[in-house]
């Protein structure tokens, strides 16, 4: 786990930031408060006989942090961790087909911390060339004079109006109005 994390960029930076950024920002504290010098603050800071069983206690408990939190993040981002309605939910109603403009939405059903659903990864396909939907580029259709090409969808627009969707059947489910 420790090398896990030592490896990721991001987290090897947050935690040379605290090793580095703690004594640093103690330092320039106690210059302010004594109204000394930082490097005067600094040395004293070194000199300071902090013991290591401290220190190694600290670092622990900041890793031990860091994976609570992404321990939080996997279960609330992972399907993984999904109770039967989250499941439910997520196999009823991953992707709509509009007939009018024959264009299929797909998306991933999530859930937020507060436990809401919303459509995440949202796509969109042309239905008019076959078989096989063609996925949009730059909110439109890629082949050449297909209707849906000459004009733009509206991304956040129909992103809202699925989340809404997803929130009305996430009721339905919760009050046992929509079964398998
Ligand atoms: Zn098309």
């Amino acid at each position: 786990m420790i090398k896990k994390i030592w490896n990721s960029p991001v987290w090897s930076g947050v935690i040379v930031a605290i090793i580095v950024g703690i004594p640093t920002a103690i330092a320039k504290l106690v210059s302010l408060i004594k109204n000394e010098t930082f490097q005067n603050s600094w040395d004293y800071l070194v000199s300071f006989k902090f013991p290591i069983i401290y220190f190694v206690f600290i670092l622990v408990s900041v890793l031990l942090l860091i994976r609570i939190i992404l321990w939080i993040r996997e279960k609330y981002y992972s399907d993984e961790y999904l109770s039967s309605s989250e499941r439910l939910l997520q196999r009823k109603f991953h992707k709509f087909h509009d007939k009018t403009d024959d264009v299929t939405l797909k998306w991933r059903v999530a859930f937020d911390e507060f436990d809401e659903p919303y459509a995440d990864n949202l796509r969109f396909f042309c239905c008019k060339h076959g078989p096989t939907p063609i996925k949009f580029i730059d909110n439109r259709c890629t082949v050449a004079n297909c209707p849906n090409a000459l004009k733009q969808i509206d991304p956040l627009y129909l992103k809202n109006i699925v989340d809404s969707e997803l929130i009305h059947r996430w009721q339905l489910i919760q009050e046992g109005r929509l079964k398998k």
